[in-house]
């Protein structure tokens, strides 16, 4: 046979020996593809001691299992900054404003608290609350009664 043996046949030899009777046979009158047999497996043989050697120089990161989210969490390392910044802004901006607005506003319950609403006031109150909802009421037509919101008798089908 003046072919030669193909690289996946050393490899299907090197890995499980020869497939066929042919191959088997061919190695076995061939020196070149003995010779090229013998660096394949010493390639080979050579790759997995280098493979071995490296995996050994590096105990713990070969045994530690891999953090699962690394890769993730610094993907979505941004998203976590923003998301601090907003509850920052909407929390923090809100309360230092009420710490600062805080002396204002208990002056003013001071004031409040000094002067007790007579039954007087209060019936004044009331009366100008009463003319607020006349005014709103009158000068603005509710879209209630256009869509039949709020009566008794609306009936959703
Ligand atoms: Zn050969």
């Amino acid at each position: 046979m003046n072919t030669h043996l193909s690289n996946e046949q050393f490899t299907e030899i090197f890995v499980a020996g020869a497939p066929d009777a042919a191959c088997e046979g061919h190695l076995a009158g061939c020196a070149q593809c003995r010779a090229e047999l013998e660096k394949f497996a010493a390639s080979v043989g050579l790759f997995s001691t280098v493979a071995l050697q490296w995996s050994e120089t590096r105990p713990q990161a070969a045994t530690r299992p891999a953090p699962r989210w690394t890769a993730a969490r610094w993907a979505f390392a941004p998203v976590g900054w923003a998301l601090a910044a907003a509850v920052v802004i909407s929390v923090g901006v809100p309360a230092w404003r009420y710490d600062h607005r805080a002396p204002v506003a208990g002056a003013l319950a001071g004031a409040a608290d000094a002067t007790v609403d007579s039954p007087a006031d209060i019936a004044q109150d009331n009366a100008l609350l009463e003319q607020v909802n006349v005014a709103l009421t009158t000068n603005e037509d509710s879209p209630l009664p256009e869509y039949r919101l709020g009566q008794r008798d609306v009936r959703v089908r």
